[in-house]
């Protein structure tokens, strides 16, 4: 059996994230990828633009990602909107005052995976198996989809947030299917966005628009899945109009880039991040609901922190895959991403629900988010800060 320090199941953006941040380490890590090298290498357009905060900017900048990110393909929030149905009344978040020219950066998802690979890639330590999957996998060994078996002190998921691998090592996952579908794609506009990203919560369909490069805009329907064949069958130009009317003709004549792309809504936390010679990063560990934009977020501030983790052991002597030294990650990247999982929820069944009760409740959510000052800071705080914390985030 092939023996490495760790394996990593999974080369996502995450997975390879964690990986750079242990660079230096000396430890000898194999990452597993079910997909083609020339596919990480070069990967498709998937319809995620990703909105990150200063702290993950921050993080991609130290790994050594940001710099192959094109600045000209990407997006600055200077401020976001969050408007209830039809109302004019918006909740409103300006990065003036925060110290800070923007909240946040828009980057499409293939750039980031782009990013990450070529950060890996040429690692000395670091052995990239591609066109092979984790079939089985039990404490400190992996099988591949080859019949190799692989063994290592320490085996990381970062597989998805349907992680097989997570599933087989006997840890269970609360899973929240939203009964919903989002559908993103890129659209060009005759008026300009001026940087703002508005969130507008309608009543059966919530629509996002982020600004990204020039007059180009990233837009997210979130839907029931009953209704999302039809939307994708739409005619481009049929699908334009309707999202130009759906927003108002905010931004004049609206006009689709690229295709659209659907997403089943499921919300995924599982029940542990660690256990014996075993780590969950990424979606794997948790897999959020996109309407609050913390996934990759987390999973960047998540695979950092168990770098540190890893890293520390190692540099001690220690066992790099004993628990005691995994579970300080899982209880600081828990203490992070559990109240954003379960706000997020939240939110999501506030916005969804179309009865009057919660149509009342948002309404005034919305307003008295205006007139108390401290909760706007805390957010806006939260998304500029440079290193990650606590809170939600607006999208
Ligand atoms: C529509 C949408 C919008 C989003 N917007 C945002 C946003 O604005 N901000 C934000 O922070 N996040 C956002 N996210 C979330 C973000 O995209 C994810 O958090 C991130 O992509 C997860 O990365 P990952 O590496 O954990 O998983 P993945 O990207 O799913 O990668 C998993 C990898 O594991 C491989 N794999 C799976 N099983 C095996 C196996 N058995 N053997 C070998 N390889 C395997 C797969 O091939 C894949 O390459 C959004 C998500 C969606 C769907």
């Amino acid at each position: 059996m092939e023996m490495f320090d760790i394996i990593v199941v999974g080369a996502g953006p995450a997975g390879l994230g964690f990986v750079r941040s242990l660079e230096g380490s000396g430890l000898k890590v194999a990452i597993v990828e079910r997909l083609s090298e020339a596919v990480l290498a070069d990967p498709p357009e998937d319809g995620r633009d990703i909105a990150l905060t200063h702290a993950s900017e921050a993080i991609m900048e130290k790994l050594g990602m940001w710099r192959h990110i094109p600045e000209a393909a990407c997006g600055m929030i200077k401020d976001a909107k969050v408007v209830n149905g039809r109302s004019d009344y918006a909740l409103h978040f300006a990065s003036a005052g925060s110290g800070k020219g923007y909240l946040g950066r828009i980057v499409p998802n293939h750039l980031i995976r782009r990013a990450a690979y070529l950060q890996v890639k040429d690692l000395p330590d670091v052995t990239l198996i591609c066109d092979s999957a984790v079939e089985a996998v039990q404490t400190g060994q992996v099988t591949l989809s080859d019949g190799r078996a692989l063994g290592a002190s320490l085996v990381v998921a970062a597989d998805s947030r349907f992680s097989e691998t997570r599933r087989k090592m006997g840890i269970g996952a609360e899973m929240e299917d939203f009964g919903r579908v989002v559908i993103v794609c890129e659209m060009s506009h005759e008026l300009p966005h001026n940087g703002v990203a508005t969130e507008c919560f309608h009543y059966e369909q919530t629509l996002a628009i982020l600004p990204m490069h020039g007059e180009v805009s990233s837009v997210v329907v979130t839907l029931a899945s009953d209704k999302a064949e039809a939307v994708m069958a739409m005619p481009d130009a049929a699908f334009a109009a309707d999202i130009q009317a759906r927003f108002g003709n905010r931004l004049g004549k609206m006009q689709l880039l690229g295709k659209r792309v659907a997403y089943p809504l499921v919300g995924v936390f599982a029940k542990r991040f660690v256990a014996p010679r075993f780590a969950l990063v990424g979606d794997a560990a948790v897999g959020m609901h996109p309407v609050t934009a913390h996934g990759y977020n987390l999973g960047l501030t998540g695979g950092a922190l168990l770098a540190d983790a890893v890293k520390q052991a190692a540099a001690e002597g220690k066992d790099i895959g004993d628990i005691r030294g995994l579970l300080p990650y899982e209880r600081a990247h828990r203490k992070v991403a559990r109240p954003l999982y379960l706000g997020t929820n939240a939110l999501v069944k506030l916005y969804t629900d179309t009865r009057l009760p919660a149509k009342i409740l948002r309404g005034a959510a919305l307003r008295l988010g205006n007139v108390l000052p401290p909760v706007k800071a805390r957010i806006v705080g939260q998304l500029t800060q440079a290193v990650a914390g606590q809170g939600a985030q607006s999208r």
